[in-house]
């Protein structure tokens, strides 16, 4: 069994787990380890949405109830190997470099280490991992789980760390998603007919009032938070008209927007608007809706976070699995190693001395919350 973080994180970035392929080499190493430690496991596996089976995983161990769930995906966006070698870690200057090595296969294995490090006889609170796939792809993984979960759904696990990419700073809010599709439709013909009807065209003034909106949002500090970078809503939309091409009249033209939602900057009010808008023109309206992931600061989790990093607490933009397991997990911290700056790109890396603090923090917290 391996119990150096390095070394696993190593091993984790070699089994390359895009969120397009099966996530099930990863699970079942994974489930290995585990069980070889007698944790209980529980796999809640499920096809996406292009077929391919995907893995989850909740595991625990140890008795009672509240307790501290550590959460991390195992999916990673593409490797882009042409430009580097994605899947054959390697380390210089103190830094692994891999894919996956910050989002989030270091933290994950940092998680791991700590876990297993510790002696199951001295718990007296449950310890779990929580284990999800296609976080990248809008979160289904955790999505699913919190909704077939049965051990989530009955333990009512009190304290979660989101492993994702912080620097080592404890992250106690990040905005929510919301997903508004708006559908336009039109008539293909020839376009040198005339006898066609544009969706595209009857879409642009609605797209126009997009625009409007969103200059509203970023004047109007009442639809702002300043806990947050930026403060507004980051309106952002594309279209999609299928194939149309300029020799043909587009027949639907379906707009998706999203808005990040906040407490407090008024968020159905920006949602409202966008409808309202949509549907004075007749556009059919789809509504999708994640809450922000928000824990007090006072929250003992929080508190004992600032106390092990020695930093502040943060807020952040992008969203996590936080998102859905907030259903079933009380409070929520997001904390782990390497930097989202760095997530997502070539030459995407973790700073080795984090990897350790992170074993070193999740340890502690264990100590804390478990022992
Ligand atoms: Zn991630």
């Amino acid at each position: 069994m391996i119990t150096d973080v390095v070394q696993l994180t190593e091993k984790f970035i070699s089994i390359p787990t895009v969120t397009s392929l099966t996530n099930m080499p990863i699970i079942e190493l994974v489930q290995e380890m585990l069980e070889a430690a007698n944790w209980e496991i529980e796999r809640t596996d499920y096809t996406d949405r292009h077929g391919v089976l995907k893995g989850n995983i909740v595991a625990k161990i140890g008795p009672g109830e509240g307790g501290l769930a550590f959460c991390s995906h195992v999916d990673t966006v593409p490797g882009q190997e042409q430009d580097w070698p994605a899947f054959n870690p390697e380390i210089r200057d103190g830094k692994l470099y891999g894919r996956g090595s910050c989002d989030m296969k270091g933290p994950f294995a940092a998680t791991m280490v700590a876990a297993l490090s510790i002696d199951p006889s001295s718990l007296k609170k449950p310890m779990y991992m929580v284990v999800t796939a296609d976080e990248e792809w809008g979160l289904e993984g955790a999505k699913y789980l919190a909704q077939h979960s049965a051990m989530l759904k009955n333990d009512q696990i009190r304290y979660g760390v989101i492993a994702e990419p912080t620097e080592m700073i404890p992250v106690y809010s990040h905005k929510g998603f919301c997903s508004i599709n708006v559908m336009a439709k039109g008539k293909a013909a020839h376009s040198s007919t005339g006898l066609g009807e544009s969706a595209l065209m009857k879409a642009t003034p609605f797209m126009n009032d997009l625009v409007e909106i969103d200059r509203i949002i970023q004047e109007d500090s009442s639809y702002q938070n300043s806990l947050y970078t930026p403060p507004h809503h980051t309106i952002n939309f594309v279209v999609d008209t299928g194939e149309a091409a300029t020799n043909v009249t587009a027949p639907f033209a379906n707009v998706k927007i999203s808005a990040r939602g906040m407490p407090d900057a008024r968020t159905d009010d920006v949602v409202k608007m966008i409808i309202d808008k949509a549907e004075g023109y007749g556009f059919e309206v789809n509504l999708d809706i994640v809450e922000p992931l928000f824990t007090s600061q006072t929250s003992d989790l929080i508190q004992s976070c600032i106390e092990l990093t020695n930093a502040q607490p943060e807020t952040v933009a992008y969203g996590t699995d936080g998102n859905y397991l907030m259903e079933v997990i009380d409070d929520m911290v997001v904390l782990g190693p390497g930097s989202i700056d760095v997530a997502h790109t070539v030459g995407e890396f973790v700073p080795v001395n984090e990897l350790h603090q992170a074993v070193d923090v999740y340890t502690k917290l264990i100590h804390k919350f478990c022992q």
